[in-house]
């Protein structure tokens, strides 16, 4: 039975411990994510969203509860099935791109599925172009990722986290170095992937980012104070046709 729950969260804590000092940056979080959600975790500075991302993104464990990441609780694992798991299932998408500079797009792309030892060099420089192609860079394939604006750079780590069909895309805070104009391009293509089928986890501390999403889940503290379906998102395009004739405006 094909399982559609991506992510099942019960009664997570995060404790970390710095000197004496005990910090409780996550108080007890359930969450359930289903296949083609894509939803916005709020909150201010410092109210436990990257810990939580770090946490579905295998980069860490909780201190206690369970996490199932597609079925399969993280705990079980050892570390190489972690890092096979986040190599294969995850796509990460970060603020400031992490792409190698003097490195061409495509080789940028390419690089999460030199690790996969079921792709050959044919099928890697395919799925690679496939990739690219379909975060409108179709021209760009053989820039050198330093010699791309920002928009650009944050395309090709979009076509980077796509590459290994990852069955949810974790975002954090991928238009913070952005422009309001490029902000919006980004998430209209996140839009499109989302009505593609993708499930897409995106951290963000701005609220007229979050619009773009159809869930948003607000943190403070480090517990959920808000968990909202929004039933008829915001269009990016739509948002970026009223911002070129000076008429969006973002209801604060
Ligand atoms: P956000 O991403 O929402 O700004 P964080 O998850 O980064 O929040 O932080 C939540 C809380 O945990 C904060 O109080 C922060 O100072 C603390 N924190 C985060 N990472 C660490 C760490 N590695 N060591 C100690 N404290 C941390
Ligand atoms: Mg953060």
């Amino acid at each position: 039975m094909e399982n559609n729950e991506i992510i099942s969260i019960k009664k997570l804590h995060k404790t970390y411990h710095v000197g004496d000092e005990t910090i409780n940056a996550l108080n007890g979080i359930d969450l359930s994510v289903q296949k083609g959600e894509f939803l916005a975790i709020m909150g201010t500075s410092g109210s436990g969203k990257s810990t939580l991302l770090n946490i579905l993104g295998c980069l860490d464990l909780p201190t206690s509860g369970d996490y199932l990441l597609d079925g399969v609780n993280v705990k079980s694992l050892n570390k190489n099935q972690l890092a096979t798991i986040r190599n294969q299932k995850l796509g990460f998408v970060f603020q400031s791109y992490n792409l190698l500079p003097r490195t061409s797009a495509l080789e940028n792309v390419e690089l999460p599925l030199l690790y996969n030892p079921l792709v050959n060099s044919k099928e890697r420089r395919e799925r690679a172009e496939q990739a690219l192609l379909a975060v409108g860079l179709k021209d760009r394939m053989k820039h050198l990722s330093n010699q791309m604006s920002g928009g650009q750079q944050q395309r090709v780590a979009i076509a980077r986290s796509l590459v290994n069909q990852p069955v949810v895309i974790f975002a954090d805070e991928a238009t913070g170095n952005l422009d309001t104009r490029t902000s919006y391009e980004i998430m209209a293509l996140f839009q499109e992937l989302n009505e593609n089928g993708m499930t897409i986890c995106f951290v963000t501390h701005e609220p007229d980012i979050a619009v773009f999403t159809s869930r948003n889940v607000v943190f403070r503290d480090g517990r959920i104070i808000k968990d909202k379906i929004i039933e008829k998102r915001q269009s990016a395009t739509s948002a970026l046709e009223l911002l070129d004739k000076n008429k969006y405006e973002f209801e604060y």
